[in-house]
């Protein structure tokens, strides 16, 4: 059965290269019936965030990509935060240890920062470890002793000396790795806790995880995990890897960082996320005004495309039409203004009743009162069209509910004259005779008066306009003039011209 997961270490806000590989990870699971789950990686005390956990949660119900197994609920092969499945990892580790794979290495962190002093680019690994305080140099009297003692320690894989790992992954093929050039890394730590790299392995095995997806940073410790598997005896388990592409900056050089949002003027998280420590907010795509379907579409598409034209998914679109065949080996430059067409895009698309949940949130916040809610609705469609953000909407609908407080008075004033004060006053009398006040019969009644009054139309209806909007936006004219209705169409006439 396909399983997969999405593994986070709770550290901070998510970044937009991670939702996407929750993205494709969920993409993956659906498309093959399988059970997507979430797993919190928190055994790295030091980087360990409170809120992050919770931050993690919300965002991917905010992305409607919900975990069929979690730490909120549960599922068989509970628990699903690693801090709280410290008690299984050291077996691994010490099994590693009889085998000869791992050992003991009682190096206070002062002797290592010695040695790094004394090694250019130190590794701890062959080249080194005879100096060093381990079960492979000291004799096994001295270790037990330290051990029988309770030294701090930590467990380490050994990596062979010189061996070629390789695998195939799924959307890079055949990768190579000399073991030579890596490090023995940490498994076990000195407080007890795994690595990451001995807790990753152990999880996905237990948890019977058939696919992992993961970002195209961890694929230097690939060959760890790989020999891992293979010592644990559990090679024939191992799930299909594959590592994601990175997003690029806009220019395309370099990875697009959680520290670029701000000197590139846009955001690199999913929802706005708050350092409690640094007091920092760090804005996010949802309260800028993205709407999820929008979000989530247009990760999809930074990196993968389904081979035709086509650029607007919705979420179950994506489940039918994804593989990871089509994801990219190179990176994918994010670009903003696209983003932004996205999300225009879907609010265009999206019905008045499917946002006006959202729009009215908006519109609040900025002290209007909504009423009645068939008015909101009709505004919503009238509207929409012009929306790029959600935000937005308080530019182009706020009218509806709010006399303009200043006019573009500069578009008006100097071509102003006594004809157009005639003019409108005579065409509050006309539309006051209209029975239906509707946009044909308010169109026909202005178009009459202008030539009746030997007026240039033009002269006349960007002046209606203002009048009503306060300034040169908006839908057709007499569309606002039949919602905002006869009382207040003329009200707002007269105030224009007191
Ligand atoms: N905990 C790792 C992270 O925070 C997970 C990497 C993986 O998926 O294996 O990115």
């Amino acid at each position: 059965k396909v399983r997969v997961r999405f593994a986070p270490s709770p550290t901070g806000g998510l970044h937009l290269g991670g939702v996407r590989t929750v993205l494709f990870n969920y993409l993956f699971a659906k498309k093959h019936g399988g059970d997507f789950v979430l797993r919190i990686e928190d055994t790295d005390q030091s980087r360990y965030v409170e809120g992050a956990e919770k931050y993690i949660a919300d965002c991917l119900a905010w992305c409607g990509l919900i975990p069929d197994e979690s730490p909120a609920v549960g599922g068989q092969y509970a628990p699903y935060r690693q801090s709280e499945r410290k008690v299984i990892y050291r077996e691994y580790a010490e099994r590693l240890v009889a085998q000869g794979h791992a050992y003991y290495a009682f190096d206070t962190p002062e002797e290592l920062d010695a040695k790094r002093k004394e090694v250019p680019n130190f590794q701890y690994g062959h080249a080194h470890r005879s100096g060093l305080r381990n079960s492979l140099t000291l004799p096994l009297q001295e270790v037990e002793t330290l051990l029988h003692n309770g030294t701090p320690h930590v467990i380490r894989i050994k990596m062979p000396d010189d061996e070629t790992i390789s695998f195939h992954d799924m959307i890079r093929g055949f990768v190579s790795f000399e073991t030579a050039q890596v490090d023995d890394k940490v498994l076990l730590k000195a407080d007890g806790m795994p690595t990451y790299h001995l807790a990753v392995v152990v999880d996905d095995y237990l948890m019977k995880i058939s696919h992992a997806f993961r970002g195209e940073e961890w694929l230097p410790s690939a060959p760890v995990h790989l020999l891992l598997w293979e010592y644990l005896g559990w090679k024939a388990d191992m799930p299909q890897w594959a590592h994601l592409p990175l997003i690029l900056k806009p220019d395309g050089h370099g990875k697009l960082s959680k520290r670029d949002g701000a000197r590139l003027g846009f955001p690199v998280y999913a929802m706005s996320w708050y350092d409690a420590k640094t007091d920092e907010l760090t804005p996010g795509f949802r309260e800028l005004g993205f709407l999820p379907e929008a979000f989530i579409n247009l990760l999809a598409m930074l990196g993968w495309n389904d081979g035709t034209d086509q650029e607007i998914f919705t979420l179950d679109e994506l489940v039918q039409k994804f593989s990871i065949e089509r994801v990219s080996k190179a990176g994918a430059k994010f670009d903003f203004e696209k983003a932004k067409w996205y999300n225009a895009e879907w609010i265009k698309h999206a019905s008045a009743e499917k946002l006006k949940v959202k729009v009215a949130e908006v519109l609040t916040a900025q002290g209007i009162t909504i009423n009645k809610e068939a008015y909101l609705l009709k505004i919503i469609d009238v509207v929409k069209d012009r929306c790029v953000l959600l935000a937005d909407f308080y530019q182009q609908a706020g009218y509806f509910f709010r006399a303009p407080a200043e006019y573009d008075a500069a578009s008006v004033i100097p071509k102003w004259n006594d004809a157009k004060n005639q003019f409108f006053a005579a065409l509050k009398e006309s539309f006051s005779l209209s029975a239906a006040f509707e946009p044909a019969d308010l169109e026909a009644r202005f178009k009459a008066l202008a030539e009746e009054k030997g007026l240039k139309l033009g002269d006349v209806m960007l002046p209606f306009r203002i009048m009503l909007v306060g300034g040169k936006f908006g839908p057709h004219v007499f569309d606002i003039a039949a919602l905002l209705g006869e009382g207040e169409t003329l009200r707002r006439i007269d105030t224009a011209l007191a």
